[in-house]
This record gives C-alpha cells, sequence and structure tokens, in this order.
C-alpha cells in the first residue's frame, strides 16, 4: 500500500504499511469499549462514503477500469473519497490492480492466489517489491492517471495523511475521541478487510460464469460487504464494463449508483454489459499497460 522509502530494511519489509495497518487493527479493538449509536452511525455513514463510492465506484471502476466518466471536479471528490481510506493514492492502487487483472494468478500479480489465502489477502503489502511498487512500474500502467497533479499529490505521503487527519478533527469536535477510534480506526478496518476479500476470497470460494483462465469466483458475501465486487469471476471476464452483477440475483449496489448518477445526466462514456454480447468465446484478456 504506502510508500516505504522512508522505513524499510535490508530485507525489504515494508514497515509503514506494517506499522500502520497494527496501530489501525488495535484503535478497531479499542473502539469497542466505546460502542453509543452515534458512533456506529458515524462508522457506518463512512464505510459507505470511503468503501462504496471512494474505493468500488471510483478508485475500481472509474479509475483502473475507465469504465464510465464524470464531471472533473466530481470526479475529483469521489477520488478524495477513495484517499480516506488509506489503501494509497489513486495513481498505485490503480497500477498495481491493473497488474493484476493483466497477469492475474501469476508471479506477475501483485497479491498472486497460487502464494496462499493469507498472501493475496494482507501479506502481499508487508514487502516492498520493486517490480510492483517501483515508481517507473507503477507509471507504467497509470500514464493516464498520472496526469493529473491532485492525484500525484494524493499518491504522496502528505497526500494520503492530511485528508485523514482534517477527518479525524471533524469527527473528534463531532463526538469526541470515541467517534475517532470508530470513524476512522474501526470503519478502516472494515474497509480494509472488505477489499482484502476481493482479492483473496474471492479467488477461493464461489462459483464462475465464465471460464476465465484465472482462478476468480463470484462470492456472494463478498458481494455484500463490497457493495457488488464480490461478483468477481464476472468481473474479470468483463473487466471493462461498469456491471459487477450479470445475473439478475448478483446484487450490485455500486452499479445502481452510477445508474442513478446517469439518470441525472452526471456519467459520460458508460460502458455497459448491456451493449455487448455475453458469450464465453467473448472473455476479454487481461489489462495491458499504456505505453
Ligand atoms: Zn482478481
Ligand atoms: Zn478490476
Amino acid at each position: 500500500m504506502f510508500e516505504s522509502k522512508i522505513i524499510a530494511n535490508a530485507s525489504g519489509r515494508n514497515w509503514t504499511s506494517i506499522l500502520w495497518l497494527s496501530a489501525m487493527h488495535l484503535g478497531a479493538a479499542s473502539a469497542l469499549f466505546y460502542t453509543s449509536r452515534a458512533n456506529i452511525i458515524s462508522a457506518c455513514i463512512l464505510y459507505f462514503v470511503t468503501g462504496c463510492l471512494g474505493i468500488t465506484m471510483t478508485y475500481h471502476r472509474l479509475l483502473a477500469h475507465r469504465t464510465f466518466a464524470l464531471p472533473k471536479a466530481l470526479e475529483h471528490f469521489f477520488v478524495t473519497c477513495g484517499a480516506l481510506a488509506m489503501q494509497g493514492g489513486p495513481i498505485k492502487w490503480s497500477a498495481q490492480h491493473r497488474m493484476h487483472h493483466a497477469s492475474p494468478d501469476t508471479e506477475a500479480d501483485p497479491h498472486n492466489s497460487h502464494r496462499g489465502f493469507l498472501h493475496s489477502h494482507l501479506t502481499w503489502m508487508f514487502t516492498y517489491r520493486p517490480q510492483f511498487d517501483s515508481r517507473p512500474k507503477i507509471l507504467r500502467f497509470t500514464r493516464d492517471i498520472h496526469c493529473d497533479g491532485y492525484y500525484r499529490w494524493l499518491d504522496t505521503g502528505l497526500g494520503q495523511f492530511l485528508p485523514q487527519i482534517i477527518l479525524a478533527c471533524v469527527l473528534a469536535w463531532i463526538g469526541g475521541f470515541d467517534m475517532v477510534l470508530w470513524g476512522i480506526c474501526l470503519r478502516m478496518v472494515l474497509v480494509y478487510h472488505g477489499t482484502w476479500c476481493v482479492n483473496s476470497a474471492t479467488h477461493f470460494f464461489g462459483y464462475r460464469n465464465y471460464p476465465t483462465a484465472d482462478r476468480s469466483r463470484n462470492t456472494w458475501w463478498v458481494a455484500l460487504i463490497t457493495f457488488g465486487e464480490g461478483w468477481h469471476n464476472n468481473h474479470h471476464a468483463y473487466q471493462g464494463v461498469a456491471e459487477a452483477g450479470h445475473k439478475w440475483w448478483e446484487l450490485d449496489v455500486t452499479m445502481m449508483i452510477i445508474s442513478m448518477l446517469n439518470r441525472l445526466g452526471l456519467v459520460t462514456k458508460l460502458k455497459s454489459i448491456r451493449n455487448i454480447k455475453i458469450h464465453p468465446s467473448s472473455v476479454q484478456s487481461g489489462y495491458l499497460p499504456i505505453g
């Protein structure tokens, strides 16, 4: 996740990520001692804003896959929501996700599921690996995103931490320190595990609608906690369209929001599954780097 230039030892351990994730899990556990209705509501709202609007809708479907477009100011707002999930800046996040789609479940995949559930869920972020983390490699996959100065700033340490600190101050002002534990630490840990399950669980458990060459699967409970991302076999097969749910029962809350924004006239360049003929022979190959 984070750049590890500051704290990384000779073995390449990414201590920035390890220490940050440990601290957030500790904060999340502490939050449970301060349960209140206001704290739960604040965490739920921020779970939706950062997890659904930020990561799923904007980091993933808009930036990484370009399945639709929004007015630039609105795109910047939703990308800021994604940055508040503290999963790295939009450029690095999109680059590593595109690497995953380019070579899924191989040694060229940052969270190769053949290395085990825990590796694809979490520990792949604990080591700095130049082939996935170096700036030239990241730029090779994200030239279309890197041209935006605001996104370059969000990829810096200051760009990652400053919005979070401002949010923490607002929560402290509204509800005190215990609301910070719920709205920042517990909420962030829950969004983390939801996103991480898309990298891990959906490459291990569930059913397949399409015969993709990777191990991707549709996992209903991951779709529930990630607002539609659990229909991952569908997504690997048709990563260039906005929908992740393809059958009528595959609930895709994120697509419902994109459709709502579309009805409001805010969405352009929408790439929909309705416009292509679904057939196993038309399953897409991996994302190819630009340039
Ligand atoms: Zn995948
Ligand atoms: Zn994807």
